[in-house]
């Protein structure tokens, strides 16, 4: 069964894929197909058991056994993944990070996720890959199962677990030496890496998420925390199992050392250096530089935009981007949400734009090139015969104005449509 709902009532309904499933014909004015930047005109799109089947003209399909959905002024694109999620945390203006981790029960963190997930898939992101449960133990694992299952509506989830960090290095932190609290992610060293990202993947981790630096210098600075080798058992062991391995780094050297043990993307390299960008480039290493999360921060942190002079964090997330794309790094899009407002993670295209990249890139970056970097390309990230019918329509031309994907006015997941229209 198909249902079509309307966006302005928000109630969903489970759907049980049912034995005589209509067809849906969707009608845009253009086609962005997740890799090319020129749009598609004067096609309309045939979707069957939750794939798509025919792209033609309109007159070339079989209109009788389908629902045709008009969709005047609009286009249709892939559904949008973002690379850098945390469905676990929400904003730190609301709760910071500490209390979310030491005050909030488990309970009260799942049911918020799936808030989180209902608002993420209305903004038209039908796929996210999750950074880590940040003290939350297994709780994403079990979130995606509810996802799987039809228990609450949401995106794909494509979750890392605990995450991986030194001893030593990862907080919440700023307690008497007798008081032992939880962490945001679980502990191991040389000794125990292997033990520790079999054990990961066992309780259901995707990926593996590792922290290559974090604030534990001398004077609260980024400083590296694992040794290549380190990083590299981390990422063998997780390949032998047919998982890969990102890592949170900022620091150049972190990043360095990331890039050399074999992780597959480098999470914000905030303070990154050409060099740095053109080894990612050499080892063919992908990077998600998460500004969104950079400017929400430092707008906690009481930066109002465009008062002043930038703060040193914009500082340096706007020339490490600039040197990225000159060094041609593959440039996925994750905006570390969660930080901010679930359901807000376009604010990272727009800002991707904003910052020198320009718009067909993005959207590809969002589209085709994260469906890549998951290991999904052919299944997901473009408008293709063969592909999940995970698309969205937004009004007029995103690659003209980028803010029109703030409002999908269409976002079709298999089964389940919203529809503004
Ligand atoms: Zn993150």
């Amino acid at each position: 069964m198909k249902y079509l709902l309307n966006f302005v009532v928000i109630a969903w309904i489970s759907v049980q894929a049912g034995p005589a499933a209509a067809d849906i014909i969707l009608v845009p004015d253009a086609i962005f197909d997740g890799t090319s930047s020129k749009l598609i005109t004067n096609r309309a799109v045939l979707v069957s058991d939750g794939r798509i089947i025919q792209i033609a003209n309109l007159d070339k399909l079989d209109q009788s056994k389908a629902q045709v959905i008009l969709l005047p002024g609009q286009t249709l694109m892939p559904g949008l993944i973002d690379l850098h999620s945390h469905v676990l945390l929400h904003p730190y203006d609301e709760t910071n990070w500490n209390d979310q981790v030491l005050k909030e029960s488990w309970a009260e963190r799942a049911l918020r996720a799936g808030n989180h997930l209902k608002a993420t898939l209305e903004a038209g992101y039908t796929t996210l890959r999750d950074l880590g449960s940040e003290g939350a133990g297994y709780v994403d694992v079990g979130v995606k199962q509810a996802l799987q299952k039809g228990v609450i509506p949401g995106p794909r989830l494509i979750v890392a677990g605990k995450a991986i960090v030194a001893t030593g290095s990862y907080g919440p932190k700023g307690f008497a030496e007798h008081v032992n609290v939880p962490l945001g992610a679980e502990p191991a060293d040389a000794s125990n890496l292997v033990t520790v990202t079999r054990d990961q993947i066992g309780h259901g981790a995707d990926f593996i998420k590792v922290y290559a630096d974090y604030r534990w210098g001398p004077n609260g600075e980024a400083m590296p925390t694992f040794s290549v080798s380190e990083i590299q058992t981390i990422v063998e062991t997780a390949r032998s199992s047919g998982r890969y391995t990102v890592a949170h780094a900022s620091s150049p050297e972190a990043m360095r050392r990331a890039i050399l043990g074999g992780v597959e993307t480098i999470e914000h390299g905030t303070a990154g250096t050409p060099e740095i960008f053109q080894l990612m480039k050499d080892k063919g290493v992908a990077w998600c530089p998460t500004l969104a999360a950079g400017e929400a921060i430092a707008e906690y942190q009481g930066w109002r935009k465009g008062e002043g002079a930038d703060p040193k964090r914009i500082i340096d997330q706007k020339s490490s981007f600039t040197a990225a794309l000159k060094a041609g790094v593959t440039m996925c899009a994750g905006s570390d949400v969660g930080v901010f407002d679930h359901g807000d993670n376009a604010w990272e295209l727009e800002l991707m734009v904003e910052y020198g990249m320009k718009p067909g890139d993005v959207l590809k970056s969002a589209t085709s090139i994260n469906a890549g970097l998951l290991h999904m390309a052919d299944q997901i990230g473009q408008v293709k015969i063969g592909m999940l019918a995970e698309l969205i329509a937004v009004a007029g031309n995103p690659i003209e104005d980028i803010s029109v994907l703030r409002k999908p006015t269409l976002v079709m997941q298999g089964d389940i449509i919203f529809n503004r229209n």
